[in-house]
């Protein structure tokens, strides 16, 4: 009895010859997590076509055609669920008699906060197709290794205070490398829409007619809240959370802080390394009590993740004494005691 993988038309079985049922079931599931869901629907486009495309190329051009459409910007309309765009793309790009279709497009995706497992498959599949590849400085090592080996890799920084390339540059840099016709992805740590500028860097590429898609990542918060065991909501504790930047600016933090000081809820602060004791004495100062708990997660979801525990009054003498490295967060709230019996990845580590 062989394992399937079922996409429509398109059928993958897999057989041990009886020698293990059970490596079949998990080489089984490892092609599902391969195969994009949309396999399906890719070849009921292509058979549409079929016939067209026959008449329009001979032999050699009308293979290159298929390779270039099944994994192209048309199978990635068809993937995010645009089948009608799919469709008017490849009658274009059909009709096109000039060029076919080399146009380049970009993909915004986010890359998660550093664990490469936590990556979505839209992601890697983006990843391995990538001409070029234009990555921030909180993109992990590992992620990284999973890019396309011959992808061109572009450093765009984004250090504290050492931006390697200006914000304006990197936008322009996307759609110069579209328009030379590349697969561009740009790869941010976290999600691209969660302090990442995403909607800065795609509004240029739509300015300029640039086809883009973006892909959400895991988010700092997310990640490093689970793996430090600590849920950001509990119907206990909180009943809300709240994403809030702790960057600097001249020295201060312009925030509502009367709103951040209420009991029953969570507040992460990002980017908030240098403010952390800004923020504690403000969150004191405008009512929560000072022993509030209050965690900070250093490299959340790497191997060499660390969290540092304390309340509002104890975490900023907590971290002049621990040589904290960044990227760090902050989680403050009730839900940081329950870390004590749900923390589960250093405990494994
Ligand atoms: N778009 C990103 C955030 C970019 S802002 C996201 O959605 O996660 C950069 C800040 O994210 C850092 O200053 C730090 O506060 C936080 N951060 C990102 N990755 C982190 C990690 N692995 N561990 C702890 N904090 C992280």
């Amino acid at each position: 009895m062989p394992s399937i993988v079922e996409r429509g038309p398109v059928i993958v079985a897999v057989s041990s010859g009886g020698k293990s049922p059970v490596l079949a079931r998990l080489l089984r599931a490892r092609l599902e997590t391969l195969i994009p869901a949309g396999y399906g629907r890719l070849a009921f486009l292509a058979a549409e076509f079929r016939d067209k495309v026959k008449a329009r190329f001979a032999f050699a051009e009308r293979r290159r055609f298929w390779e270039r459409t099944l994994q192209g910007p048309i199978a990635e309309l068809v993937f995010s669920g645009r089948d009608d765009e799919a469709r008017r793309a490849m009658q274009e790009s059909l009709d096109d008699t000039r060029i076919g279709f080399s146009g380049g497009e970009v993909s915004l995706i986010g890359a998660g906060p550093g664990d490469p497992d936590l990556l979505t498959f839209r992601a890697l599949r983006l990843m391995q197709q990538a001409d070029v590849v234009v990555y921030d400085r909180l993109v992990s090592k590992p992620v990284l290794d999973l890019v396309r080996r011959d992808a061109e890799f572009i450093y765009a920084g984004k250090e504290r205070a050492m931006h390697s390339l200006p914000q304006d540059d990197i936008n322009h840099l996307l759609v110069r490398l579209a328009k030379e016709g590349k697969r561009v992805v740009r790869l941010k740590g976290g999600d691209p829409f969660i302090f990442g500028r995403g909607g800065e860097e795609i509004d240029t590429l739509a300015a300029e007619g640039i086809p883009f898609q973006v892909v959400p990542g895991i988010t700092a918060a997310s990640g490093c809240a689970v793996y430090a065991g600590i849920p950001l909501t509990h119907r206990d504790h909180s009943q809300a959370v709240i994403f809030v930047t702790g960057h600097l600016k001249d020295g201060s933090m312009d925030l509502n802080w009367p709103a951040l000081a209420q009991p029953h809820q969570t507040v992460v602060f990002y980017m908030a390394l240098l403010g952390t004791e800004i923020l504690c004495r403000e969150l004191i100062a405008n009512g929560l009590p000072a022993a509030t708990p209050a965690a900070l997660v250093q490299q959340g979801t790497m191997p060499e993740q660390r969290v540092l525990v304390g309340t509002l009054e104890t975490l900023p003498e907590i971290l002049r004494v621990s040589d904290v490295k960044a990227p760090t967060l902050i989680i403050i709230g009730e839900v940081v005691k329950l870390r004590e019996r749900l923390k589960w990845f250093e405990a494994a580590a």
